[in-house]
């Protein structure tokens, strides 16, 4: 190679001789662009069958896919830049047409809703939002004879367990596909191709990820399903960056251990707040008296999983936010699944994007506050929640 300047300066370095060591973690490969000295190799390599190009395919967005696929129970992963690109990618992959339905959550994450109306407005789609835990939501389904139907698993940030089996009976009676946004459970507390999705979808920033530092979204399902949406992607371009699926697959090794202890503080958590006299309600699908427990007995196989919500009593906006600014163990964040406990008052954060109207009709009201019970002491947990309530109601 030449010695002068500049050439050394751009080539320099950039490969390792003599080694035969395997890390045991994979590298981040951060270089978008790789070269073949093989003109045929490079030329399949733009078909897909090696790396070339990371909108393309990238070796750490692969290794994720891997990862999540096999802990959904899928035969093949997608991953994205984010969970609403994840979520776009589903309803665009439908090539949905005038006059379509699509039906979804009324209950679920407001982001999610208002995307959703955004996207069937310009396609002159029709969007039915329903509470799909109703009993009666799979007999609306058929009677609506939807293309596509999206639904959480468990809801944001009600808490509402649906049927899954029921609802993807419904789907296949009337071919609509079934799209389940399992972020709340993660696949740690539901594997929602096995109860009968077509798509599985992952807000990965979450629990996947676990630690607040990376934000993706996977939608997962067979293979047939996958190809369309890996290939809409590669159009797109809204893939995921390599720094984002390395940290996010090295949150995944340790999801199960943290799943099984965040859905025990939760349950803690959700016990001690029961007890207190200044919350009106505690939303929690593991308690006996929440109104889809025995679904969700059936449905999260993994556990009732880490979120609990709750409602002030005779609280409003001001005393919630009160509540935020006292907490001490807790933060007030507007997301989940972190290995701290995450605090929002759910009006104005996760729902903040609904109509006042929708907000009522989903049953979310002012004094509703949403906990990502975290791995501190649970009781150091509850006392803070409990303080930082009686703080709030404080005349
Ligand atoms: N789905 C649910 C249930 C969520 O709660 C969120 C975010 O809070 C999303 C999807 C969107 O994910 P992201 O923020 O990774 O785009």
């Amino acid at each position: 190679m030449s010695t002068k300047r500049q050439t050394v300066a751009v080539h320099a370095g950039s490969r390792l001789t003599g080694s035969k060591s395997q890390p045991v973690v994979p590298p981040i490969h951060v270089s978008a662009v790789s070269y073949f000295e093989d003109s045929d190799e490079l030329d399949a390599a733009l078909d897909g069958k090696d790396y070339v190009y990371s909108r393309i395919s990238a070796p750490n967005a692969v290794l994720l896919e891997e990862a999540v696929a096999a802990l959904e129970g899928a035969e093949a992963c997608v991953v994205y830049a984010s969970g609403m690109a994840a979520l776009r990618a589903v309803f665009e992959a439908q090539g949905l047409r005038e006059g379509d339905t699509v039906v979804m959550a009324a209950d679920g994450y407001g982001v999610t809703r208002s995307l959703y109306k955004n996207l069937a407005a310009r396609a002159g789609v029709r969007v039915e939002a329903l509470v799909l835990s109703e009993a009666s939501a799979p007999e609306r389904v058929r009677a609506l004879r939807p293309r596509l139907v999206l639904m959480e698993s468990v809801t944001n940030p009600l808490l509402r367990v649906p049927d899954i089996r029921a609802l993807s009976r419904a789907c296949r009676d009337v071919g609509a596909a079934l799209a389940v946004d399992s972020t709340f459970p993660s696949p740690h507390g539901q594997r929602a191709c096995e109860l009968g999705a077509d798509y599985a979808i992952q807000s990965t920033t979450k629990w996947l990820n676990g630690h607040s530092d990376a934000l993706g979204g996977s939608v997962s399902g067979s293979r047939e399903r996958m190809a369309p949406l890996r290939a809409a992607r590669l159009l797109h371009g809204d893939v995921l960056g390599p720094f984002e699926a390395w940290l996010t697959l090295r949150g995944v090794r340790t999801l199960p251990v943290r799943m099984k202890a965040h859905c025990a503080h939760a349950a803690h958590v959700a016990r001690r707040l029961s007890e207190s006299p200044h919350i009106a309600r505690v939303h929690y699908p593991g308690l006996p008296e929440h109104p889809d427990h025995a679904v969700a007995r059936e449905v999260l196989e993994g556990g009732f999983g880490g979120m609990v919500a709750f409602d002030i009593r005779d609280a409003g906006r001001p005393e919630c936010f009160r509540f935020l600014e006292a907490v001490k163990v807790a933060r007030a964040g507007p997301s989940l699944g972190d290995v701290g406990t995450l605090v929002m008052h759910a009006a104005s954060a996760s729902a903040r994007r609904m109509t006042p109207e929708e907000r009522q009709a989903a049953g979310i009201g002012e004094s509703l506050i949403r906990v990502s019970v975290g791995l501190e002491d649970p009781d150091d947990i509850a006392d803070d929640l409990l303080a930082a309530v009686a703080e709030a109601v404080k005349r």
